[in-house]
């Protein structure tokens, strides 16, 4: 660990320091490691590819419904439609929440 003047004050400070803790300036900006930015991105494609598939999965439910012969074929479709959406939206949450973690515990310190 070495000492650098603060270019704002001069002030001797941590070459690790993100910040002078004599004014405040910031002195680096902290950056998300490998895995930080690499669940950041997952996180975010994930939610993309999540909105994308609900959207085609109740595509494929409302097509189904028309093309039905009777209404049990229909009445079937209806609650095995609703409960897939249904699982689709717990396992969505599920990841979200283990995701959004990993973001948050490798999100850059020292800011
Ligand atoms: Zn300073």
């Amino acid at each position: 660990m070495a000492l650098v003047a603060c270019p704002e004050c001069t002030h001797q400070v941590s070459d690790s320091a993100f910040k002078c803790n004599q004014c405040g300036h910031q002195l680096r900006k902290p950056k998300r490691g490998f895995f930080g930015k690499l669940f950041k991105w997952s996180f975010i494609l994930f939610n993309a590819a999540m909105v994308f598939w609900l959207f085609s999965y109740i595509g494929v439910i409302g097509e189904s419904m028309n093309t039905s012969q009777n209404e049990y074929e229909q009445a079937g479709t209806a609650i095995g439609g609703t409960l897939g959406v249904g699982m689709l939206l717990v396992f969505w949450v599920l990841v979200d929440i283990i995701l959004g973690m990993f973001v948050l515990f490798t999100r850059p310190k020292g800011a």
